[in-house]
């Protein structure tokens, strides 16, 4: 057996049908009387609703959580936080106004409870990424890890069709890399498996029917697995052929997931038996990279990037930028291996083992 490394999340987690009945006593347990509760301009009416619930413990609200966290919002929130002597920060939302709450709390070290809405994951990391003057910067810090997160399968029921999909398998690509991430380990091993599986089993059933109570509550327990992995784990090729594509060309991130995933894990295939050995039990299917573009057919995912508006000739470039400045990966960066890669990727065209 290789040698390993764990760090276990210290995060207490909470998940049921109708868990945020339980938010007050959660408030109380951290001793905690003056909360902020944050979502974005779209969930402003869900957190009225929770402030309403949790009778007395809010004394404000922000409604202004925007994608990638720019400080300039996170200086608005400030604000709010240093004018009502706010002791403990409550986000209700997806990774927008979870991130938010982590600037914030990188800022002042308060207590976070997190109640999520998407697939998305970042509740289970200490990962933070904050834009200002068009650049986005990233860190790690324990700082920013919340606390408590009360998974509320009820959250869920309202998010699209569509966004459940590529949010869905956006959180799958995560668990896909983290077997086998350089610093993988037998724990992460576990729940990454088991985590392809609630999610490639819930999600087309999401797309028939976005009401499925069960099909949500194992999209979500799949959701949290694929965030511990995200927060555990290195990335690869995956994860750095998406950073290429959505930093340089603007494309939507989670459907920019979703096309790419089986390409990736295709190239990689041969050098990580074990790996393919988990996906294809997870998967129920010997072609674990077939199995997840039929997974996103299932979800109505657009099969190629040129259904993004991206040209051939930006396709083309991808390698050559990925190639600059690579992350680790387990099999070795060939210039013609990505390029069939990402001529299969932009047409929408099956993935090959080569
Ligand atoms: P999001 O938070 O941007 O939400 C998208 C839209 O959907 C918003 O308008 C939101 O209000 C709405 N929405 C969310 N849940 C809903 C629901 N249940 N019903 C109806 N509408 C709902 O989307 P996201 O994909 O969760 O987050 C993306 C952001 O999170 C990106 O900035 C990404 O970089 C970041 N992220 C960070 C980490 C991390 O570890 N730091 C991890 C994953 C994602």
């Amino acid at each position: 057996m290789q040698d390993f490394t764990y760090n276990g999340i210290a995060t207490r987690v909470v998940f049921g049908n109708g868990a945020s009945e339980g938010l007050s006593a959660e408030i109380d347990r951290l001793g905690c009387r003056r909360a902020l509760i944050l979502s974005t301009p779209q969930q402003a009416e869900q957190a009225a609703q929770l402030a309403e619930a949790i009778d007395g413990r809010s004394v404000a609200l922000f409604s202004n959580a925007t994608m990638h966290t720019p400080v300039a919002v996170t200086d608005d929130a400030m604000a709010v936080v240093n004018d009502n002597a706010v002791d403990l920060i409550i986000s209700i939302g997806g990774g927008s106004t979870i991130g938010l709450g982590k600037a914030i709390a990188l800022r002042t070290d308060l207590p976070q409870i997190v109640l999520p809405t998407t697939y998305a994951g970042s509740e289970m990391t200490s990962i933070i990424g904050q834009t200002e003057n068009g650049r986005k910067t990233t860190q790690v810090t324990p700082r920013v890890q919340p606390e408590v997160v009360i998974y509320d399968v009820d959250l869920t029921l309202s998010l699209p069709a569509g966004m459940s999909g590529t949010s869905g398998i956006n959180a799958l690509a995560h668990a896909v890399e983290a077997l086998y991430a350089r610093d993988r380990n037998p724990v992460i091993d576990l729940m990454a498996q088991e985590a392809v599986r609630a999610m490639a089993q819930s999600l087309p059933r999401i797309a028939q029917d976005p009401g499925d109570r069960d099909a949500r509550a194992q999209a979500l327990y799949g959701a949290w697995l694929c965030g511990i992995c995200l927060g555990s784990t290195g990335v690869a090729l995956h994860h750095k052929l998406c950073h290429v594509v959505g930093g340089t060309f603007d494309l939507p991130h989670a459907e920019t997931h979703s096309i790419i995933l089986p390409h990736a894990l295709a190239y990689n295939a041969p050098s990580v038996p074990a790996a393919m050995a988990r996906l294809s039990a997870a998967l129920d299917h010997d072609d674990a990279p077939l199995a997840l573009w039929n997974l996103a057919s299932a979800v109505g995912a657009p099969r190629g990037l040129r259904d993004l508006g991206l040209s051939r000739e930006d396709a083309a470039r991808v390698p050559e930028l990925a190639l600059e400045n690579p992350y680790w990966n387990p099999r070795p960066l060939e210039r013609s291996g990505l390029d069939g890669l990402m001529a299969r990727a932009w047409a929408g065209e099956a993935p090959i083992q080569e």
